[in-house]
């Protein structure tokens, strides 16, 4: 069915917001600094070169975090992990599935915070560490396993095999497991080493595309996905009970307009695509974070591959985490604008 139905209490949806530090070319301009931040409140001015009066209104939005570090008040990684990352372990400790979206215009910040950088791990180096930390002991046995895809016009690839080997891949929907991508090689891992060895492979391939075809990279969308199956041994009545929960961390494609870019041909047909996946996921956000409890809604995950594949990651007893990455500076007034209330409809 192109439509599910989907009647739950569990609900969740978690928005956050982190703007980053004026970068070289915006300090260079001079550009001024539009965003203010004031506990989990945040505030746009409208540039001080926008005559149109309809323009002029600061705009304000709230969120459950806004993380700020333009100056002093620097929000470091480890703020952004204790506040959305680590109870998401939590969650899929107690077997449930979780989802962390990085949304916003290319430059924003969106890998810093899931990837980060060696001295100053993200999202996904971090939560991959703290799951380790959790030892295994006698009555359970912990199995880990991570796959990382690129989604790009609408097509799977598989960025934990070796170039020769990727082919594009197809989804496929099971009764029994809901959908899955076809092919998609899945890594078990015992150590935080290992996660990372992982990660480092495959950002390489994503870079190597990204110098080959034109940024390629931030025209897709990666999830990296770590399946947590801990199995309960129940030495005196000789029987286990197994429990899984996914957590997935989508780095989205970059979201700004089809009109900037002046995009033709394939980079208009994937700007479209990608338009398309970001509007699907607002939606199934939205409808998720708008259902009254007890209430029944329809969620069309089948209108992109993202939120196709992601379907069992979103609604259901799953934990729904937007953070979206934001520009202070005034030359980015308008994509910040469109970022936040993209942000907004998502709350
Ligand atoms: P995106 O993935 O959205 O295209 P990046 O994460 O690559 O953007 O960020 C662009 C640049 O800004 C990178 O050099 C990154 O290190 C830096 N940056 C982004 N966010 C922050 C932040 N919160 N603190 C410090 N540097 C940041």
């Amino acid at each position: 069915a192109a439509c599910e139905t989907i009647n739950m209490s569990a609900v969740r949806v978690k928005v956050a917001v982190r703007t980053r530090p004026m970068n070289r070319r915006e300090n260079d301009l001079k550009s001024s600094c539009v965003v203010q931040v004031k506990g989990n409140q945040i505030f746009l001015m409208p540039p001080l070169s926008y005559k149109e009066d309809h323009v002029k209104v600061k705009k304000e939005f709230t969120f459950d975090h806004c993380f700020w570090s333009v100056d002093e008040k620097h929000a470091g990684q480890e703020e952004v992990f204790g506040a959305l990352g680590s109870e998401l372990i939590d969650n899929v400790f107690k077997g449930f599935n979780a989802c962390i979206f990085a949304y916003g215009q290319t430059g924003s910040g969106k890998s810093f915070s899931m990837m980060g950088t060696d001295e100053q791990p993200g999202l996904i180096p971090m939560i991959s560490s703290e799951l380790f930390k959790r030892e295994n002991n006698d009555s359970r046995q912990l199995r880990v396993e991570v796959s990382f895809m690129e989604i790009y016009n609408e097509k799977v690839r598989d960025l934990l095999q070796s170039k020769e080997k990727q082919k594009l891949l197809k989804v496929r929907e099971s009764k029994q497991f809901g959908p899955y991508v076809e092919g998609l090689s899945h890594h078990t891992v015992t150590s935080y080493e290992s996660i990372n060895c992982l990660v480092l492979k495959a950002n390489k391939h994503r870079t190597t595309a990204a110098t080959n075809m034109n940024d390629e990279s931030s025209r897709s969308h990666a999830i990296f996905s770590i399946t947590v199956s801990q199995i309960h041994i129940n030495h005196s009545a000789g029987s286990t009970r197994e429990l899984t929960g996914k957590i997935s961390l989508v780095d989205l494609a970059g979201s700004e307009r089809v009109s900037k870019t002046g995009a033709e041909g394939e980079h208009l047909k994937e700007s479209k695509n990608i338009n398309k996946s970001l509007t699907a996921l607002g939606r199934v956000i939205f409808t998720l974070s708008n259902m009254s409890e007890g209430k029944t809604s329809y969620v069309n995950y089948r209108d992109s591959v993202l939120t196709w594949l992601l379907k069992n990651n979103l609604g259901g007893n799953s934990k729904t985490v937007m953070l979206a990455t934001i520009s202070p500076a005034a030359d980015n007034y308008h994509e910040t604008l469109s970022t936040l209330t993209y942000a907004d409809s998502a709350k």
